[in-house]
């Protein structure tokens, strides 16, 4: 079914965006590698290391965790506050919603509708008897990956590209926040915030609804 069109499109990174989280970090808490995982992650953020060469190295590290450590994952994501003011001012004012992930379907897939996500797009992690594998399944959402979804987001709504608003916090939502009419920093690292048109610094989605066209 094609999409509705809208007023304008506001697309939301997940981790430490959307929610409070990294979910990796969650993830590799299973197989007890957190702590080394977040310190990749962090670096990976600040755009110190290739994301996608980052999260295929991070992902080995999940390999044997089983898939029923999902439901534990999903009980510890914390939405950030404001996220749901955030997305019924977008919808009240006619606009879409979507998310774009480094992170992956397999938690997306139940976070996302629950807030009342339009469009959502993230990486698949791939599995072998009931455990992840180790293995990222399919190409990889890194910094072009986020602007692409964006860009066809937009395109199959109707919206001008000028009429999109991208929010992120790591060095992977560059390119996405380039693209978009405004790019909003949010919760972000230095190198975020110093490239962004808008720097959002509390910790509460909220603050971008006086931004909204
Ligand atoms: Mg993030």
């Amino acid at each position: 079914m094609p999409a509705a069109p809208v007023r304008f499109l506001v697309v939301l990174d997940a981790d430490s965006t959307l929610i409070r989280n990294e979910v990796i970090e969650l993830i590799a808490d299973e197989a007890g590698r957190g702590p080394e995982v977040a310190a990749a992650t962090e670096a990976a953020m600040r755009g110190e290391v290739d994301f996608a060469t980052s999260l295929r190295s991070r992902v080995e590290v999940l390999a044997g965790v089983p898939v029923t450590a999902f439901a534990r994952v999903l009980a510890r994501i914390e939405p950030t506050p404001g996220v749901h003011e955030l997305i019924d001012a977008v919808h009240d004012r006619g606009g879409a919603v979507g998310v774009v992930s480094g992170g992956f379907h397999e938690i997306l897939d139940t976070i996302a509708p629950r807030l009342g996500v339009d469009v959502w797009r993230a990486n698949r992690l791939a599995t072998a008897d009931e455990a992840l594998s180790g293995l990222v399944d399919g190409d990889i959402v890194d910094a072009a990956g986020k602007a692409q979804a964006l860009g066809e987001w937009a395109a199959e709504r109707g919206v001008a590209l000028s009429r999109t608003i991208a929010i992120g916090d790591g060095a992977n939502d560059l390119l996405m926040m380039a693209a978009a009419g405004l790019g909003v920093a949010f919760n972000a690292k230095p190198a975020v915030r110093a490239q962004a048109d808008v720097v959002v610094g509390p910790v509460d989605l909220s603050e971008i609804i006086p931004l909204l066209p």
